[in-house]
């Protein structure tokens, strides 16, 4: 069984897909105690709301569209077992997207698309699709070069902070990103755009 807490079709507002309609299945809970910005995180009201079947979660996903892609997200998704679900929805041929904190190694995890935003040096899982951090504005690039240390992944972005009343400090993220640091273009910006389209 897994802990929903919503199951819907929106925007991907964030790193490689932005823009990119999909069905979210996000799951309940966060073991990531130190993360470094739970004190902002939104996972407070990603409260179970039920607890489905793998069978159960395809079914509502199917409903809502046949076909595209489904992102399995949270809370921490790697505090479940996800094979059960991984294979369930490859089976009913959904192109299966994921995104962790990396907290959990997921090896031979068969997914189309895997985003890991680690909140802490020493996250576990360090390859996949996409890096994304979320930077907060005592950061620089030595805190960034630490989080990427020994990875392997295709495409890395940096993300501002958006705190709770709502303000960024992208412009911050956005001096990084212009810094002689960053002029092999390693790095891009990722905003969460749907905040500003008015979607979940
Ligand atoms: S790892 Fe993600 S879900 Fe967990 S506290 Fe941090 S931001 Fe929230």
């Amino acid at each position: 069984m897994y802990p929903v807490t919503r199951i819907f079709r929106s925007f991907q507002g964030e790193g490689h897909f932005v823009g990119y309609p999909m069905t979210f299945v996000r799951l309940a809970g966060c073991s990531v105690r130190d993360c470094h910005i739970r004190a902002v995180c939104d996972e407070a009201p990603w409260k179970a709301t039920r607890s489905c079947t793998a069978d159960e979660i395809i079914a509502q996903c199917v409903q809502l569209a046949p076909t595209g892609i489904v992102c399995v997200t949270g809370g921490e998704p790697s505090d479940h077992d996800l094979t059960a679900l991984v294979d369930r929805l490859n089976s009913a041929r959904f192109r299966v997207h994921v995104e962790t904190s990396g907290i959990r190694a997921l090896p031979g995890l068969p997914v189309e698309w895997l985003t890991v935003s680690p909140k802490t040096p020493g996250y576990a899982h360090r390859t996949g699709n996409t890096l994304k951090l979320v930077v907060p504005s005592s950061w620089g690039w030595r805190e960034i070069d630490e989080l990427d240390r020994e990875t392997t992944f295709f495409h890395r972005y940096l993300q501002p902070l958006t705190d709770p009343t709502g303000a960024t400090n992208i412009s911050h993220v956005m001096n990084l990103l212009l810094d002689a640091r960053n002029s092999d273009g390693r790095w891009a910006l990722s905003t969460q755009a749907h905040k500003t389209w008015g979607i979940p």
